[in-house]
């Protein structure tokens, strides 16, 4: 049999087979033994500290205990069915409690064994519990793979429990791949590299993520494969980045020309931020080199990035070209569309709003006036991406708020002109740093990091129910004053008949407190047609109504000057980003705002740290962090689709230092070797040329 090596299949490895390598690769993605040995453990148990009963409390972590199973009964009927033991160890009694897999449960827990437990500790009305233990049955002259006092522990699933691959079974195939393939691994990257960055060689760092002898060794191990991983996606968005610069030329924008410096000198209601003028000029910079530009701005709520984009749409058209600006939601690109009117005036270039609503006559028009060179500037939403919209020549094109587009959809514009036009993507909302350089790793990035002179902070204050009346008080005198408000509610995702419940719930008294007519009010959700909800956010726009009350919808975008108050009802329930977001919705105007967020009794440790965020800061940047901090890189809005943030063991939350080493180090070797020619970087040529994933590269512009 030939050798085995790490692209080998599963099914060949000793002690697999067809049945196993089935579930290994439908629970854990694991098709080659390399597959499998990159299932790090996700956490390790100290096999030396064991608490007692009496030690735990609800503050803790986790805690592995040692004890007996006394009792084990099933309680509670359909849906509040559970399974519940009582834990005991010669300090104490401990509740274990299962909510799931109750039938296999019974079957493989042994009432009157010594197990051996982890779990996290809680406190229940006085009685100490630990939810869906690890459970071990404790045996006395335990086989001990290695010498280790550090106990991996790897993700497993039911199915592959049946199997028996539990974190230990998955142990014990890892050490068989390891010493299957241990002779034939070849570190990937360059002697130089792990020399210049004190980094543990590969085959070692497989051994001791695996089978740890000690602390230092495991930490040296974890810190070497997450370098690995971080620099090797930083080499091929580098290298992306690098090749877009040379393969694809550029439309030159030479000159700032007529429409740009009347818009500049006549139009501009107000004075450029620096900042502002910083990112504009790095945008003029970057269209003037003869290379395609692929820039994203980020900058926080309010801080003017349309006008920006504006202005670069302005130069494109100066040049010859005609530009167009994306947005995700039909209410977006509508106000985007009357705000660069109004900007604009009549008299400085042709623009037009082409949306999923536009009539198939007004929709001819646009595709015969931008074939024909007619239409400067489009605006729109995804209906700008059919193969039946053509430009006769499209030079710069404008993404706002880039999560809500997939790469896909990205691309699909690239392909509008022969030659690439340039791109300007905007963040709806300021993305961490670690982020930004992963997702974004091959743009370049302009911050706005300065809000429009005069604003005044909007205040930010967290209520609970019992303060109801007075905000309604509140409420009233805002109104008095001429204000408007908004009203938002939770959607609830998982139901959508749900879906109303809170805004239903709530309209009751609102409606009871703020009577017709001398109060009129606007309600917006999910359930109602883009006309109908035109029609009521309309009469908000318009000043007709007050009070907005919505769900969500209303959270990218809407611009209304004259409302001065965010109500966010059971605001615990919605995330940091998007309470950031929606309070962005007031501030706008000259008034002092307000962000009023209610919340029930019951907060979490996460909700209170949100809203805590949320009364301490404004700024956009820093909630972020936060925000990343709390729920991790997958959960950061707009993150999901980007299959480049699935990483194996680093973590962006954390990991910050060792990204930006890493990233350090890989422009250090485009600068030096920008072809990667010399000797001492053919590793990294293998490692673009094999280290295939499921991401598809060619795909991130
Ligand atoms: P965002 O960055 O959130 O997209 P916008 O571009 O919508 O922000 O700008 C928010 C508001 O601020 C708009 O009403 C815009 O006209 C105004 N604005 C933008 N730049 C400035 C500035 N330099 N001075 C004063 N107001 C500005
Ligand atoms: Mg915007």
């Amino acid at each position: 049999m030939a050798d085995l090596s790490l692209i080998t299949p599963i099914e060949y490895l000793k002690g697999v087979g067809p049945q196993k390598a089935d579930v290994l690769k439908k629970e854990l993605q694991v098709f080659t033994i390399g597959d499998l040995l990159q299932c790090y453990p996700f956490r390790y148990i100290d096999k030396t500290k064991f608490h007692k009963v009496k030690e735990l409390h609800p503050d803790m972590i986790g805690a592995q205990i040692l004890g007996r199973l006394v009792s084990l009964q099933e309680l509670g009927e359909k849906r509040g069915k559970r399974l519940v033991g009582q834990f005991k160890d010669d300090t104490g009694t401990l509740e274990l409690v299962w909510f799931q897999s109750l039938s296999w449960l019974k079957k493989t827990l042994s009432v009157g064994s010594a197990y051996i437990i982890y779990g996290k500790p809680n406190e229940f009305n006085g009685t100490l519990s630990i939810t869906h233990p690890e459970m071990e049955l404790y045996q006395q002259k335990e086989k001990k793979i290695g010498n280790m006092s550090m106990q991996p522990v790897y993700s497993s699933t039911e199915k592959l429990k049946k199997f028996n691959l539990d974190s230990r079974g998955i142990q014990k195939l890892q050490e068989v791949a390891l010493a299957t393939v241990f002779r034939t691994l070849i570190d990937p990257l360059p002697p130089y590299i792990i020399e210049q960055h004190g980094l543990m060689p590969y085959a070692q760092a497989l051994v001791s993520i695996h089978f740890p002898q000690n602390e230092e060794l495991m930490a040296a191990a974890i810190r070497r494969l997450k370098f690995e991983e971080l620099f090797v996606i930083q080499l091929r968005l580098l290298r992306n980045k690098q090749l877009n610069t040379q393969r694809y030329r550029g439309h030159r924008f030479t000159e700032v020309g007529e429409k740009f410096n009347s818009f500049f000198n006549e139009k501009l209601p107000f004075p450029l931020t620096n900042a502002q003028k910083r990112v504009v000029k790095e945008i003029r910079l970057d269209t003037n080199t003869g290379a395609q530009m692929n820039r994203l701005v980020q900058g926080d709520v309010g801080s003017g990035k349309t006008v920006v984009a504006l202005m670069s749409m302005l130069l494109a058209i100066d040049n010859g070209y005609q530009a167009c600006m994306m947005a995700p939601t039909e209410i977006l690109a509508t106000q985007h569309y009357n705000g660069l009117k109004e900007l604009l005036g009549d008299d400085i270039c042709q623009i037009k709003l082409l949306t999923g609503s536009t009539p198939t006559k007004a929709r001819r028009i646009i595709h015969q006036e931008l074939e024909d060179g007619t239409l400067d500037i489009l605006i729109g939403t995804h209906a700008l991406i059919e193969d039946k919209v053509k430009f006769k020549n499209i030079g710069f094109v404008v993404i706002d708020e880039q999560h809500r587009f997939g790469v896909e959809q990205r691309a699909k514009l690239w392909r509008k002109n022969i030659i690439p036009p340039h791109m300007l993507v905007m963040t709806a909302t300021p993305i961490p740093r670690t982020l930004a350089m992963t997702m974004y790793g091959d743009l370049d990035i302009s911050v706005i990091d300065e809000l429009p002179a005069g604003r005044k902070p909007i205040k930010t204050v967290h209520f609970f129910e019992n303060k109801r009346l007075r905000v309604f008080g509140f409420m009233r005198e805002e109104i008095a004053k001429g204000r408007q408000i908004y009203i938002v509610y939770p959607l609830i995702k998982e139901s959508e008949k749900m879906d109303l419940l809170y805004l239903e719930a709530g309209l009751e008294g609102l409606l009871r407190e703020f009577p017709m007519p001398e109060y009129q009010i606007s309600i917006v959700h999910g359930k109602m047609t883009v006309k109908e909800k035109d029609f009521e956010m309309q009469r908000f726009v318009k000043g007709q109504t007050q009070i907005m009350v919505a769900t969500t919808v209303i959270e990218v975008g809407v611009n209304v000057p004259n409302a001065s108050v965010m109500v966010i009802e059971n605001s615990e329930r919605f995330g940091l980003s998007q309470l950031h977001q929606l309070r962005g919705r007031v501030g706008r105007g000259a008034e002092q705002s307000y962000c009023i967020l209610m919340s029930s009794n019951k907060l979490s440790k996460e909700g209170k740290t949100r809203l805590e965020t949320m009364v301490r800061t404004n700024d956009g940047f820093e909630i972020a962090e936060v925000d990343l901090q709390l729920r991790g890189p997958g959960d950061i809005s707009g993150t999901q689709q980007s299959g480049i943030l699935e990483m194996k063991i680093a973590d962006l939350a954390k990991d910050q230092a060792i990204l930006a080493e890493a990233r350090n180090s890989v422009i250090q070797i485009f600068q030096e070797d920008p072809n990667l020619s010399a000797e001492k970087n053919h590793a990294l040529v293998q490692i673009l040329k094999q280290r295939g994933s499921a991401i598809s590269w060619d795909k991130i512009s």
